[in-house]
């Protein structure tokens, strides 16, 4: 179990936080309240090979390594939630296609979602189908030369920016996995808005009715999209996922690490406050467990592990319960200038309590954890 970065890792998360510090940093507060990334950006990491890039070079992506993936999505989660929700949300919907998907299929889409041209949304969720997600509604029924999909989908990340869905729906033999394309008669999006966090995630509403694509648009099998497709899709989501939470606990600490030590109360800054330091101590070693935690479950996903699985589970349970009590005490240690605009801290907590939800939520890790 390798418990430390090499140098090269060393280096490489320098050049991820350098990257996240010049171009989402400066703008995470202004998207937050914008309630939308700009479209710039995704062409901006795309033009990096960012926006993908554990797919391999042969479709597009730089064969990162998931260690590599780890760090990346911990320097981004350090700044935007919504950036890291967009660089996971790409991966989920990449490493489908990469494992399930046929040579044309993947020829057609994975070049395109690698350099940012077409932005890609994972669809599993529906109005009244969240945690119980292998007992989706969404009907995909047979035709001549397809399948007429029928339904909703609901809490879509960049359902509004998307120009393909990997939609989970249920065929005549059994869960499947289909590439809806924006612009597909019968297939709409409408917004879903002001959202507590991860405001810039472009959530949407997805309806279809008589929507009817292509037979070629069904990736592998009938029977195989909850199993093994959306299985393989939200593993990488929890993976993201727990990385970025270890990155917004790590921007918690440095706000209030900061602030403790400029705000003065009793004639001394609050950090020499015993109860401050508390805080601060619980969040540092909290934080850096978080971490070891995402370390272990990069580490065994390199080497293939079928441990992994249940690693990338216990570092997403374990770092985004810890990030929800971070923030909840960076805000803490602000006090009043907690819930304020001028820091950032309001955002983190904001942000914090939907890790705690998506790719399955605290209580069904819980139960799944083993
Ligand atoms: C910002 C955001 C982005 C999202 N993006 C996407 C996306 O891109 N694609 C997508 O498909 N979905 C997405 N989702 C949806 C997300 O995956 C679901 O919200 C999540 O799976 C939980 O489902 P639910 O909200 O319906 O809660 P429910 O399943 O209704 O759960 C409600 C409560 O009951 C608890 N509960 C449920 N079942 C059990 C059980 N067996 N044991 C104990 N407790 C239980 C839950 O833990 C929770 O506390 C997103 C959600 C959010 C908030």
């Amino acid at each position: 179990m390798a418990f430390d970065l090499t140098e090269a890792q060393r280096s490489a998360r320098e050049g991820y936080r350098a990257l996240a510090a010049e171009h989402i940093e400066p703008f995470a507060s202004q998207w937050d309240r914008d309630q939308a990334l700009p479209g710039e950006l995704f062409l901006s990491l795309g033009s990096r090979r960012l926006m993908a890039p554990t797919i391999p070079a042969a479709f597009g992506g730089i064969g990162m390594d998931m260690m590599n993936y780890g760090l990346f999505s911990e320097e981004v989660g350090r700044c935007c939630q919504s950036v890291r929700n967009l660089l996971g949300v790409q991966g989920m919907v990449a490493h489908s296609l990469l494992r399930f998907g046929n040579p044309e299929q993947k020829s057609r889409w994975l070049p395109r979602i690698a350099n940012g041209e077409t932005v890609a949304a994972f669809a599993l969720t529906e109005p009244s189908i969240g945690s119980d997600a292998s007992n989706v509604t969404t009907a995909a029924t047979r035709t001549d030369s397809g399948y007429l999909l029928n339904g909703a989908k609901k809490w879509i990340s960049f359902g509004m920016k998307a120009d393909v869905f990997l939609v989970i729906a249920r065929a005549p033999g059994g869960v499947s996995a289909f590439v809806v394309e924006r612009g597909t008669p019968g297939f709409s999006t409408a917004p879903i808005p002001d959202l507590l966090g991860l405001r810039a995630s472009m959530l949407g509403e997805l309806t279809f009715a008589d929507c009817e694509i292509p037979a070629a648009n069904r990736i592998g099998k009938e029977g195989i999209g909850f199993a093994w497709i959306a299985n393989t899709a939200l593993d990488f989501g929890r993976y993201s996922t727990a990385c970025g939470c270890v990155g917004l606990a790590q921007a918690c600490l440095d706000a209030s690490q900061s602030y403790s030590l400029e705000r003065k109360q009793f004639g001394v800054a609050i950090r020499e406050h015993q109860l401050v330091r508390r805080l601060l101590t619980n969040m540092k070693a909290n934080t850096q467990a978080a971490r070891l935690l995402c370390y272990h479950a990069g580490t065994l996903r390199d080497q293939g592990s079928p441990e992994a699985i249940q690693a990338t589970m216990l570092a997403k349970y374990f770092a985004s319960t810890h990030v929800a009590q971070a923030a909840t005490d960076a805000v803490q240690i602000h006090g009043a200038q907690g819930i304020g605009s001028n820091y950032p801290v309001q955002r983190y907590l904001r942000d914090s309590k939907v890790m705690e939800i998506i790719e399955g939520t605290t209580q069904i890790q819980q139960v799944f954890i083993d």
